[in-house]
């Protein structure tokens, strides 16, 4: 997929390919080591804009249901093109007394 290409960075060192915090999200980027310069690729900017796109999506107050006996929250239907769907497994986990996860088991 990513072409190996080494982008030198203004100070000189050239830029590693790593999982950095990018405007609040978790994003491969192109990292100087030296000076901490950060830029991203064009793969690696339609990724974050994906991404982008998903926080706006998720990011906001649902309401508990009730389905049959149990509870239930319901997930915006845009939340497909990311791999979400009637029948799909995810795996949810206790993040702290208040929050937990859910991940999209592929
Ligand atoms: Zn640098």
């Amino acid at each position: 997929m990513a072409k190996e290409r080494k982008i030198k960075c203004d100070c000189g060192e050239f830029l590693a390919e790593k999982a950095t915090i990018f405007d609040h999200f978790e994003i491969e980027a192109l990292v100087c080591p030296k000076c901490g310069f950060v830029t991203l690729t064009k793969e690696q900017a339609q990724n974050y804009a994906k991404l982008k796109q998903l926080h706006q999506m998720m990011d906001a107050e649902r309401k508990i249901i009730k389905i049959g006996n149990s509870m239930g929250i319901t997930l915006p239907d845009a939340l497909q093109q990311f791999g979400a769907k009637i029948g799909k497994k995810v795996k949810t986990e206790a993040l702290g007394p208040k929050s937990f996860k859910v991940e999209l088991v592929s």
